[in-house]
């Protein structure tokens, strides 16, 4: 039946992660508990004793950092949703991320097509904006814009034929974009380009989490060298 296939299915992913966690957990853990006891044991010269604490620190933060993330991708809790002009929540993700992106030489500008109300989480929102965005800077080492384009639309959810009335929050940048074999696996828990102690490969499978909690769903376009539209929509 339909509901066993979604039990396997569920059960497929849930070890997929449960995998995925081990790797990513057991690897900084390894490197403490290797750099730990070359410490205890002496087997360190005391003048760089310092640097491998340097070492076992950075990896105790990733691990730290990790678990964070994991806990809000298993937090998935019921929104709680009141009115709200997604407009509103576009600005206040922008006003909120304003100082890190003009570090990073980064404009960040909303465009509000059309007025939509809809019955949301604001903080799982923000939260998903916050996500998009902080991503888009990544993006854009030399800097650049930011789009944040809030429109209503009729489209039809992925592996549907019913189109219906949505709100679309489309966020674009100028950056790097991403390659055609990784956009397929851009929402993945743990898919990360990014370097160690960099990324965890969590942000998009929490936004993606996020939209489906609010029945609504996400995708990406993208192109190589030019930048990257990313599409969150929440049926109004
Ligand atoms: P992380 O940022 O920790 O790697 P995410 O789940 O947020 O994890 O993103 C997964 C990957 O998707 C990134 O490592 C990057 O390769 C790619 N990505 C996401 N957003 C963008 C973007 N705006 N431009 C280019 N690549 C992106």
């Amino acid at each position: 039946t339909l509901e066993q296939l979604r039990h396997a299915d569920r059960l497929r992913t849930v070890g997929t992660l449960a995998s995925g966690i081990a790797h990513e957990l057991g690897t900084p853990l390894n490197v403490i508990s290797m750099r730990a006891k070359m410490i205890a044991t002496g087997e360190v010269p005391t003048d760089e004793a310092a640097s491998n604490a340097t070492i076992i620190a950075a990896q105790a933060d990733r691990v730290t950092k990790i678990v964070r993330q994991l806990l809000d991708f298993a937090r998935r809790r019921t929104p709680k949703r009141s009115d709200a002009e997604l407009g509103d929540l576009a600005e206040r993700a922008a006003n909120l991320l304003s100082t890190l992106a003009k570090k990073s030489n980064v404009a960040i500008v909303v465009n509000r097509h059309d007025p939509v109300r809809a019955h949301v989480d604001a903080a799982q929102i923000e939260q998903a904006l916050t996500n998009l965005v902080i991503n888009a800077v990544h993006a854009m080492p030399k800097g650049g814009t930011v789009s944040i384009d809030v429109r209503r639309t009729r489209s039809a959810p992925p592996a549907s034929e019913a189109e219906r009335d949505c709100a679309v929050l489309e966020i674009s940048d100028e950056g790097v974009g991403i390659a055609p074999e990784h956009l397929v696996r851009i929402f993945e828990p743990f898919f990360t380009t990014k370097g160690v102690g960099e990324g965890t490969g969590l942000g998009l499978s929490v936004t993606h989490g996020i939209a489906e909690d609010h029945e609504g769903w996400m995708t990406a376009k993208s192109t190589v060298g030019k930048g990257t539209t990313f599409m969150l929509y929440l049926p109004v």
